[in-house]
């Protein structure tokens, strides 16, 4: 498996430890206010061999607390596998970014015990995904998804980035019933610095919800799950 980018380190990727992030590169969804876009179309400014990335995690031990593998999306790749086992091998958890596009494969990582947290993006509601992926059967991989991981996942977010057009206070609320008794849901708030994958997306008005919107879609959303947060 080739590995685009790798982050030293953070705070803030993998809750509640310190941990370095690798990014894979490809993406199967086109979501507008992607803010990977090189890494989303599969292009990558560097590479990481294997090898290179357990030699660095190696030289860590002690200092970081976990891996954080993002995107793209992480699980396009069987080499997904080998990753996650080598660096759980090395005494590391393992946190998992995904889409939620693939959901046979979440649940072989989940049964071979080589994840530890999956952070999982919705989008939208699951039947108005159309901006962002071409897959016309993405509803059903989307909730077999979900309830793989509400079910069987030894820890786990669901998060939704909160941008117009996309979200509002219906969408969000449609979204926490379908994730009904969830563990945890993350509002994001949208950052609309960065370039997005379609360029224009930030040009045409600011995306952004203020601080009084994402409270009110945090007390929409809290009844659903057994913790909301905004990040
Ligand atoms: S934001 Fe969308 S396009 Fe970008 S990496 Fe994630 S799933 Fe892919």
């Amino acid at each position: 498996m080739i590995l685009a980018g790798l982050q030293k380190n953070s705070f803030i990727d993998f809750p509640g430890k310190i941990s370095c992030v690798l990014f894979t590169t490809g993406c199967n969804f086109i979501c507008p206010y992607c803010h990977n876009a090189d890494l989303a179309r599969g292009e990558y400014p560097a590479r990481f061999e294997l090898t290179a990335i357990m030699e660095f995690l190696e030289s860590r031990r002690g200092m970081l607390q976990g891996v954080a593998i993002t995107g793209g999306e992480p699980t396009l790749d069987g080499g997904i596998f080998d990753l996650c086992r080598a660096v759980k091998a090395l005494g590391y958890p393992v946190k998992l970014d995904t889409n939620g596009s693939r959901p046979g494969l979440l649940r072989q990582l989940i049964s071979q015990h080589l994840v530890d947290f999956i952070a999982m993006d919705i989008k939208a509601p699951l039947n108005d995904y159309s901006p962002f992926s071409r897959n016309p059967n993405i509803h059903e991989r989307l909730t077999t998804s979900i309830r793989t991981i509400m079910e069987s996942a030894p820890a786990y977010e669901f998060r939704t980035t909160c941008a117009v057009p996309f979200v509002n206070e219906t969408t969000v609320e449609t979204i926490a019933k379908t994730i009904e008794g969830a563990a945890c849901y993350v509002l994001q708030t949208f950052n609309n610095r960065a370039v997005c994958l379609d360029p224009e997306f930030n040009q045409r008005r600011d995306p952004t919800l203020l601080p009084k919107m994402m409270q009110r879609l945090k007390s929409l959303a809290e009844p659903f799950v057994s913790r909301c947060m905004i990040r």
